[in-house]
């Protein structure tokens, strides 16, 4: 499998780090890990200039950070497939109506295109698949021996969130969403290769004297979290992304030092683009 870091970045707009979103690719299939902003851009970078490509998009939750792009997945989508083309999004509970919401959104812009397009006469469709706990039943992940399987996370307030695990041809991908350390993050990275989790500097962000900011401490993994986690699972490569605040390019080595602190394995920070192979 491989793994493609589009976006390390945050609800903080940066100008070197897209929103978050991941792409894994395995057995051939080419599968979206959230959707934050610029993710068609990163996406076109890493060599598809079309979400028409994707094969799925997994939401981990509904923070707009995670989803902020979605409009644009759907309508860049219908736009340019030459044929009908649903969207296949998998997600948390509540990801149906987030779906619906989408599309009551994008009213103007279909009937603008397929006014103007005499070619282009079907709307854009996307088809929810709701999961919280366990595997991903898709004709398209069966085909490609493709094992996708979904726990819950806790990133409370925010409820339900889940993370994915990625299992082909006997290696293993975990990508958590925002979370603290919980069961089911234990369950999801067990003997994982490769655990991509979002992070943040409490240590950092504690001494901004601003509450908003300070809330941010109490519903995602610290870097120390994360290697805990990592540590745990035994798993081979960690994974930092989502980092807030965000370090400038190639100047992540501090997150990695202080993640070594915890995890005897390989850690990673990278820029945005950065592939990773299990
Ligand atoms: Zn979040
Ligand atoms: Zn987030």
């Amino acid at each position: 499998m491989r793994i493609t870091l589009l976006g390390t970045g945050s609800p903080l707009p940066d100008p070197h780090r897209a929103g978050p979103a991941t792409l894994v690719e395995a057995g051939g299939l080419h599968l979206l890990v959230d959707c934050g902003r610029g993710v068609l851009m990163r996406l076109a970078a890493a060599g598809l200039p079309t979400p028409s490509l994707l094969h799925g998009l997994f939401i981990t939750h509904r923070h707009s950070d995670h989803v902020t792009d979605l409009n644009d997945v759907v309508t860049t989508r219908w736009a340019t497939s030459p044929e009908p083309n649903t969207l296949t999004v998998v997600g948390p509970p509540g990801t149906e109506a987030l779906l619906d919401r989408t599309m009551a959104m994008l009213v103007d812009d279909i009937d603008y295109r397929r006014t103007h397009h005499d070619d282009l006469n079907w709307d854009p469709t996307v088809a929810a698949t709701e999961v919280l706990d366990g595997p991903v039943d898709l004709d398209v992940l069966r085909a490609a021996d493709v094992r996708v399987t979904a726990r819950p996370t806790d990133h409370r307030p925010v409820s339900p969130t889940i993370g994915y695990r990625f299992d082909h041809d006997g290696a293993s991908v975990a990508i958590a969403g925002d979370t603290v350390p919980c069961e089911g993050l234990d369950a999801l990275v067990e003997g994982a290769d490769v655990y991509v989790q979002t992070v943040i500097r409490d240590d950092m962000i504690r001494r901004i004297p601003m509450p908003r900011f300070q809330d941010v401490c109490d519903y995602h993994s610290s870097v120390a979290d994360a290697a805990r986690t990592a540590a745990r699972g035994r798993v081979r490569t960690l994974v930092l992304t989502h980092m807030v605040p965000a370090p400038p390019p190639g100047g992540a080595d501090e997150w990695i030092d202080l993640a070594r602190q915890h995890f005897d394995g390989e850690v990673l920070a990278p820029d945005d683009l950065a592939v990773v192979g299990t």
